[in-house]
C-alpha cells in the first residue's frame, strides 16, 4: 500500500536523478526527517514576498512578518496543548532549548540535591545536566533499563522509588531517539511536581509521531526540532511555564531581548522575548507552524499507517537467525534497534548505502546506553509518514543480501586460508 502521505514530500520526486548511488529508501527519520510542501512553500513566501526582520520595524512589511511570526508562535503553543503563547520561546532547535533551561537555572530554583535522567537520554539531554550537577554539586542519577534496553513496569517502579524529595530536576525523553521506547511522561512529572522538582521534557522524536500537550504531562519544560517534525532545520522550541520562565537567567543576550539599556547595564524583557536576542529563524519558524498543522490534522492516520510499518517490518527482521532487537516493540515509536550477529552494525549499514539504503548506525548520540546494552553501536531503522511497504521490502532484501554476501566471503576467506 502506497503511503497517501508521500505525495506532501517533493524529496521523493528527486531522489532517485540527484544521488549516487540513489537514495531510494529513506529510514533515517529519527536523524531528520524530510521536509513537507507546505513548510518549504511557508519560507519561500516570506522571503519573496514579505521579507523583513521581526519586532523592529514600523513599516507594513515589517509590521506582517511580525505578525505571522506571532500567530506561529501561538499556533505552535497550541499543537503542544498550552494555550498561552508566552510560554513559548523559539529556538535554535532541541539542543539550544535544552542549555537555555540548564544554563538559565538558579541555585534558588532547584530544591534537592540530585538530577535523574534516564539512561537512554540522547547526549543533548545529558550533557547540559552534567554541567549542572558540577556547577551546583548536584548529584546525576540514572532511570536504568532492562538488559536489552527495554522499560516496563518493573523500571516504573523503580523510577517512582527514585524521585523523592531530594531530586532537583527530572530530565527524560518523551520518546527515545535511539530505542524507540515512549516513556510514561505524565506518571513521571506527576512524581516530579509532588517531589518539588523540575521537570523537563525532550520532545525531539516524540513530535511527528504523538500527541504532545504540555498541560496534560503537567511538565514545566518540554522542548522540541523543527527538523524532526517535516519543518526546516535550525528552528525549535522551549516550552515553559511562565512563572519560570521568568527566573530563568537568559544565557543569550542582545539585540530585542532587553526593556531597557544603558552603557552599563540591562533590564531583560518579559518571557518569551527575554531569550530571543538576535534575529530570529523566521523562516524555519513559519515552516514549523505549518508542518505542525499537518501533524496535528493527520495524527491519527500517521500513527495507523506508521504502526502497520513498523509492525510488518518487526515480523520481517524476527525471521533472520541471530537478530538481537533493542528497546520496546510496544509503546514505542516506528524505530527499531538491532544488531544482527555476528556482524559489525558500520558493516551492514555501508552495504545498505551501496543499495540506496538509508539507515544510521553507530551510538545514535547516546554513549552511555550503548555502554549499558554492552555494544559498540546498533543499527536505527526510523520510520515516518512517508514510508512505505515497498520500503520496508526494500529494506528487508537488502539485509538477506547482506547476509549471503558477508557469509559467501567469509567462506571464501576460509577456503583461501586453508588453502595456503
Ligand atoms: N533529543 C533527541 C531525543 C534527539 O533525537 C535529538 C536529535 N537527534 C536532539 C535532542 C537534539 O536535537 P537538535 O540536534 O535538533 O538540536
Amino acid at each position: 500500500m502506497p503511503s497517501d502521505f508521500r505525495q506532501e514530500f517533493p524529496f521523493f520526486e528527486n531522489i532517485k536523478l540527484d544521488s549516487t548511488p540513489p537514495t531510494t529508501v529513506y529510514l533515517d527519520s529519527a536523524a531528520t526527517s524530510q521536509r513537507i510542501n507546505c513548510a518549504m512553500t511557508a519560507s519561500e513566501n516570506y522571503y519573496r514576498q514579505y521579507n523583513a526582520n521581526v519586532h523592529r520595524g514600523a513599516y507594513e512589511l515589517a509590521q506582517k512578518a511580525t505578525k505571522v511570526y506571532e500567530q506561529a508562535r501561538s499556533n505552535i503553543a497550541e499543537f503542544i496543548g498550552s494555550n498561552d503563547s508566552s510560554t513559548l520561546v523559539f529556538t535554535s532547535g532541541a539542543t539550544e532549548a535544552l542549555n537555555l533551561i540548564a544554563n538559565g537555572l538558579t541555585q534558588n530554583m532547584l530544591n534537592g540535591k540530585q538530577i535523574v535522567v534516564c539512561e537512554s537520554e540522547h547526549h543533548a539531554n545529558l550533557l547540559p545536566w552534567q554541567v549542572l550537577a558540577k556547577r551546583f554539586n548536584l548529584k546525576l542519577t540514572r532511570i536504568p533499563l532492562a538488559e536489552n534496553g527495554q522499560f516496563g513496569e518493573e523500571q516504573l517502579q523503580y523510577a517512582k522509588s527514585l524521585i523523592t524529595e531530594d531530586v532537583a530536576l527530572l530530565a527524560i525523553a518523551h520518546a527515545s531517539n535511539a530505542l524507540g521506547n515512549i516513556y510514561p511522561v505524565e506518571t513521571l512529572c506527576h512524581l516530579a511536581k509532588s517531589a518539588n522538582a523540575i521537570s523537563v521534557i525532550d520532545g525531539t522524536q516524540a513530535a511527528a509521531h504523538l500527541d504532545i500537550n504540555v498541560t496534560n504531562i503537567n511538565c514545566d519544560f518540554y522542548v522540541l526540532s523543527g527538523h524532526k517534525m517535516y519543518a526546516g532545520t535550525g528552528v525549535g522550541v522551549l516550552y515553559g511555564r511562565f512563572a519560570l520562565l521568568r527566573l530563568l537567567t537568559p544565557s543569550k543576550v542582545g539585540g530585542e531581548m532587553i526593556s531597557h539599556a544603558s552603557f552599563d547595564n540591562f533590564e531583560a524583557q518579559e518571557p518569551p522575548l527575554k531569550f530571543e536576542a538576535g534575529t530570529p529563524n523566521i523562516a524555519g519558524v513559519l515552516s514549523m507552524t505549518e508542518a505542525a498543522s499537518f501533524c496535528r490534522a493527520n495524527l491519527k492516520a500517521i500513527q495507523s499507517h506508521e504502526n502497520a510499518l513498523v509492525n510488518y517490518l518487526y515480523s520481517q527482521l524476527s525471521s533472520f537467525k541471530h537478530m538481537q532487537i533493542y528497546g520496546n516493540e510496544q509503546n514505542s515509536l516506528p524505530i527499531v534497534a538491532f544488531n544482527l550477529l555476528p556482524f559489525h552494525c558500520n558493516d551492514l549499514a555501508s552495504y545498505l548505502a551501496t543499495e540506496g539504503i538509508a539507515v544510521r548506525a553507530g551510538h545514535h548520540c547516546c554513549m552511555p546506553l550503548m555502554q549499558t546494552l554492552k555494544i559498540e553501536g546498533c543499527v536505527r531503522v526510523s520510520i515516518a509518514c512517508y514510508n512505505t511497504f515497498q520500503d520496508v521490502d526494500d529494506f528487508i532484501a537488502a539485509l538477506r543480501r547482506f547476509v549471503e554476501y558477508m557469509t559467501v566471503s567469509d567462506k571464501e576467506n576460509l577456503s583461501t586460508q586453508t588453502t595456503t
